[in-house]
C-alpha cells in the first residue's frame, strides 16, 4: 500500500494521519513480525490493522543453500497453493569492488512466453503475481539477510514470468523498492528482463529511467530465435533490438543483453557474427550464462571454449561482454525448477515429443529454416 492509502484509511477512522508512516515504516523494517509489535500504536488500531490488512502474502517459504551457502533458494508457496521462486546471491568484497547480496524475484507464477531451455517456460502460465506478492519475495529476503548483518544491494526481476506481461504491477513493485519511504533502493540497482515484449519498452521508454533494462536476446537470427524464445515469432529480433536501441538513446541507460549459452544451438560461429552485427554501435552490455541444466530439453551448456570465443567475436565489434557464471546448479537454481519438480513429471510420450521436436526446429535453425510450427507451451501442452 502507498502512504496516501494508508493515511486515508486512518482519517476514515478519525486517527492521525501520520500513523501510516508509522505502519509503513514497520512493514518495511527487516526486525517487524506482524501488526501487533508496531508499539507506537493503540493496541485496539493494532488489532483492527490485523482484521483490515494481510501482513504478508507467503503463507510458507522453504529455504535450499548452495555454493557453500553463497547461494539461498526460497521456494514461497502463495495463499492459493501457488507455488513461486525467488534466489538470494551473496557476492563477497573484493579488493576494488563491494559486498553485493542481489535477489532475483518472480513476477508471474509460471510464464505464458514459453522458452524451452527455462523450467518456468515448461510449467506453463499460472498467473500474474500481485504487487504485496511480488515485494513480499524482497521483504523476505531482507528479513532473512538482517539477521546476518547483511543488506540487500540488487533486485533483478529475472525470476518465474515475462515481466512485461505483468507490467502495472512491476512498476508498482519498483516505485515502492524506489521510494525512500518504503525500501528506498536506488533505481541503477533494480534490473527488469523481458524477453521481447516490444508495446511495454515502448511504455517504458516512454516513463523514462526506471531501472535497468535487460533483453533476454538468445539469438539474434529470426528461425533460431523462433524456436528459443517462441515470443520472436510476434516480435521479431530486429523489431526487439530497435526499441530497445531507442530506449537506450532516450534514456541514456546501457540495455543488458542476455544470452544463455546452449552447446551446438546458439554458440555458433555463425550466431556470434549475426550478434555482433545486430549489437554493434548500441548501448549495450551482453552477459554470455552457460545454460542451467533443465529436465526436459536435449540440450546442455555450452563448454567454457566455446562462450570466450563468442565473447572474443562480440568484443572485436567493441561491445563489452561478461561471462557469468551459474549459481545454485546443486539447488535448482534456475527458475522455475524447484517449483517444476514439485509439479511432479510430466507423461513420457510427452517428454519425447518435445525433446524431438526441439531437436529437429533448432537443427532447421542451423540451417537457416524458419519454421511454421510453434513450439507447444508446456511440456504436455
Ligand atoms: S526464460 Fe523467462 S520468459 Fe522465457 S519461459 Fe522462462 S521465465 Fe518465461
Amino acid at each position: 500500500m502507498t502512504l496516501e492509502f494508508l493515511e486515508a484509511w486512518f482519517r476514515r477512522r478519525d486517527e492521525p494521519a501520520f500513523r501510516a508512516r508509522q505502519v509503513l515504516d514497520a512493514v518495511w523494517r527487516a526486525d517487524s513480525r506482524d501488526f501487533d509489535a508496531i508499539s507506537t500504536l493503540p493496541s485496539q488500531t493494532r488489532v483492527d490493522l490485523d482484521r483490515a490488512f494481510r501482513w504478508g502474502t507467503v503463507a510458507d517459504t522453504e529455504l535450499t543453500l548452495a555454493d557453500g551457502g553463497r547461494t539461498e533458494k526460497a521456494l514461497h508457496r502463495l495463499d492459493d497453493g501457488a507455488l513461486i521462486e525467488s534466489v538470494l546471491m551473496h557476492y563477497p568484497a573484493g579488493p576494488d569492488r563491494r559486498e553485493r547480496n542481489t535477489l532475483c524475484i518472480s513476477s508471474q507464477a509460471g510464464c505464458a512466453v514459453g522458452c524451452p531451455f527455462c523450467a518456468t517456460g515448461e510449467l506453463g502460465f499460472g498467473r500474474d503475481l500481485q504487487t504485496a506478492e511480488i515485494l513480499d519475495q524482497v521483504r523476505s529476503a531482507a528479513r532473512r539477510l538482517a539477521t546476518r548483518g547483511r543488506r540487500l544491494t540488487n533486485i533483478v526481476f529475472m525470476g518465474m514470468g515475462e515481466p512485461l506481461l505483468n507490467l502495472d504491477r512491476v512498476l508498482e513493485s519498483v516505485a515502492a523498492l524506489n521510494d525512500p519511504g518504503r525500501f528506498g533502493l536506488g533505481a541503477r540497482h533494480i534490473t527488469v528482463s523481458t524477453s521481447g515484449v516490444v508495446p511495454g519498452i515502448r511504455r517504458l521508454t516512454a516513463l523514462g529511467p526506471q531501472f535497468t533494462l535487460a533483453v533476454s536476446l538468445h539469438a539474434a537470427r529470426d528461425p533460431l530465435r523462433d524456436v528459443l524464445v517462441p515470443l520472436n515469432r510476434r516480435w521479431p529480433v530486429a523489431e526487439v533490438v530497435a526499441a530497445a536501441r531507442e530506449h537506450a538513446a532516450t534514456t541514456g541507460r546501457r540495455i543488458s543483453y542476455e544470452v544463455t549459452m546452449i552447446e551446438g544451438v546458439n554458440d555458433t560461429e555463425l550466431d556470434a557474427d549475426a550478434m555482433a552485427v545486430l549489437l554493434r554501435g548500441t548501448l549495450a552490455h551482453v552477459n554470455l550464462i552457460p545454460m542451467n541444466p533443465v529436465a526436459h530439453t536435449p540440450w546442455s551448456a555450452s563448454p567454457m571454449a566455446a562462450i570466450e570465443r563468442f565473447a572474443e567475436r562480440l568484443r572485436r565489434d567493441g561491445l563489452p561482454v561478461t561471462i557469468r557464471r551459474n549459481r545454485g546448479q546443486e539447488v535448482g537454481a534456475a527458475c522455475g525448477q524447484l517449483a517444476a519438480d514439485r509439479a511432479g513429471a510430466p507423461p513420457v510420450a510427452a517428454v519425447a515429443r518435445r525433446r524431438a521436436l526441439l531437436e529437429t526446429s533448432s537443427a532447421a535453425a542451423l540451417r537457416g529454416e524458419r519454421s511454421s510450427e510453434a513450439l507447444p507451451v508446456g511440456v504436455d501442452a
